[in-house]
C-alpha cells in the first residue's frame, strides 16, 4: 500500500481523483432531501463544535465560576446538615470518674471523621474540685493550691487512667450497638 502511495502516478492523479469522488458523494447527497438535512446538520454540528473549541475564555469568568461552585458546595453542606444532624454521642457527658482513688475530670475535643478524644485531662481535688498540681515540679504527689489538701498516693499515670476512661466508653458504646437502641 505505502509502495502504491509512493507511486509518482497516484500522487499526481490521487487527489484529483479524490476531490472527483468527493463531488460525486456531494453531488449524489444533494439530491436526497433527507441526506441534505442530515448533511447540514453535520456542518451545524462542525461550526458548533469548532466554535466551542475556539471560545475565549476570561481569567475571571473562571474566578467567578469557582467562588460560585465553593458557595454552592458550602450552601449544600449547610442544607444537608440541617436535614440530617448529626447527633453528638452520649459520652460527651461522661466528664469525671473516681479511679484508682482519684477525682478525675477531663474534656472531649473532636478530631476527624467524628471521633473525640480525652484533652486537659487532670486529678482534681476532692474538697474543692480544683485541678491538683504536682507538689514539686512535674513529678512526685500532687497538692491542691486552693485549700492545701496534699495527695500522697500512688499516681499509675494519666494514659492507664485514660485507657480505662475509654475503655469503659467502648464499652457503653458497644453494648448499645448490640441492643440495637
Ligand atoms: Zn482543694
Amino acid at each position: 500500500m505505502k509502495e502504491k502511495l509512493k507511486n509518482p502516478v497516484f500522487l499526481a492523479f490521487g487527489p484529483v481523483v479524490l476531490t472527483s469522488i468527493l463531488t460525486i458523494l456531494v453531488d449524489w447527497i444533494r439530491k436526497k432531501p433527507i441526506l441534505t438535512t442530515l448533511w447540514i446538520i453535520v456542518q451545524w454540528l462542525y461550526r458548533k463544535v469548532i466554535n466551542l473549541l475556539n471560545f475565549e475564555i476570561k481569567v475571571w469568568w473562571i474566578l467567578i465560576f469557582l467562588i460560585v461552585a465553593v458557595l454552592a458546595l458550602r450552601i449544600a453542606v449547610y442544607i444537608y446538615d440541617k436535614i440530617h444532624p448529626q447527633e453528638e454521642p452520649e459520652y460527651l457527658k461522661y466528664t469525671s470518674d473516681f479511679i484508682d482513688g482519684w477525682e478525675l475530670e477531663w474534656e472531649w475535643e473532636k478530631g476527624p471523621h467524628n471521633s473525640y478524644r480525652i484533652t486537659n485531662f487532670r486529678p482534681v481535688c476532692q474538697y474543692c474540685g480544683t485541678s491538683l498540681a504536682p507538689k514539686y515540679g512535674s513529678h512526685g504527689p500532687f497538692k491542691c493550691f486552693r485549700c492545701g489538701n496534699e495527695y500522697e498516693k500512688s499516681w499509675a499515670g494519666a494514659d492507664i487512667y485514660k485507657n480505662i476512661i475509654l475503655e469503659s466508653v467502648y464499652k457503653k458504646e458497644r453494648s448499645k450497638k448490640i441492643s440495637g437502641s
